[in-house]
């Protein structure tokens, strides 16, 4: 197996480090440009535009936008990498079927690991980014951010870092239960970013954001939970990227890697209707 430590490409660079004998760390490195958008902006994003009017149009409606301050939009800037690699950096761990690496010529294979980095680097020139977001500023909760992965851009509020409680009717065995569940709009929409579609298929209906309970909770539905598929951006980079390239058709150039979730997550949805089960 050959090992290639550095890939560039268009939506994100990705680096494959041995960190010992029996692990290696796999980092997605992610240039970003946040664009801030006030009232007097104009941009075109798909069906979202602005003429510098204090007025913003897409699908949904239209949004009357405020200013941004100097500090609001510096925080801003910093919590948005600090929320997004909180929650996406170090959370699986892919783990081989076999031993596939040779830590030295002459050493026995080992079945190292692999542990699943993210990082972001933001960056002032649209020639530089891997990714635009458009962060807008609006008067109204309504507005529904959105990642156009095809052509790397988002937009999002200056709402989507702070955790929010959003409420669903949710399959619970035979019963539809009144759910809520904690969200963060910038982790949801990092997901997107990420190639990761809605727990239930492609799409913006109610459904695909879930229907049973363990749906709804997901991060990509209306929850913030992670998951083992949510580890399938790092798995299918190893091999589309060719970081790991099988030279020999050895046995060791048929590993086949499978994410899990490397550390207990807490609870996040409140049912409304939840009753104690009946003694008899
Ligand atoms: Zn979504």
């Amino acid at each position: 197996m050959q090992i290639h430590l550095f890939r560039s490409a268009r939506r994100w660079d990705s680096c494959l480090l041995p960190i010992d004998d029996n692990t290696f760390g796999f980092i997605l490195q992610f240039r970003v440009r946040l664009v801030r958008i006030e009232p007097t902006s104009r941009f075109f994003n798909g069906e979202t535009y602005a003429t510098g009017n204090g007025r913003l149009h897409d699908t949904y409606g239209t949004f009357q936008l405020d200013a941004w301050t100097d500090q609001e939009w510096e925080d801003y800037k910093r919590r948005f990498v600090e929320v997004v690699q909180r929650h996406w950096s170090d959370r699986f761990i892919l783990d081989p079927d076999r031993a596939w690496y040779r830590p030295r010529i002459g050493a026995n294979l080992t079945s190292a690991l692999i542990q699943c980095g993210l990082s972001i680097q933001l960056v002032e020139t649209s020639a530089q980014a891997h990714q635009t977001y458009r962060i807008i500023h609006p008067q109204s909760t309504r507005f529904r951010s959105y990642v156009e992965e095809h052509n790397r851009s988002g937009v999002f509020t200056h709402l989507d870092l702070e955790s929010q409680w959003g409420n669903r009717l949710t399959r619970i065995g035979s019963e539809d239960h009144s759910v809520d569940f904690l969200q963060t709009t910038i982790n949801h929409e990092f997901g997107h970013t990420l190639g990761l579609n809605h727990v239930n298929g492609v799409g913006n209906s109610d459904r695909h954001y879930g229907v049973t309970l363990e749906q709804r909770e997901n991060q990509m539905g209306m929850g913030g939970r992670l998951t083992a598929a949510h580890a399938r951006p790092w798995i299918r980079g190893l091999w589309d990227r060719h970081h790991l390239l099988p030279q020999h058709h050895h046995p060791e150039d048929r590993v086949v890697f499978t994410g899990r979730v490397a550390s207990p997550q807490l609870i996040e949805y409140w049912d409304n209707d939840w009753r104690p089960a009946a003694t008899t």
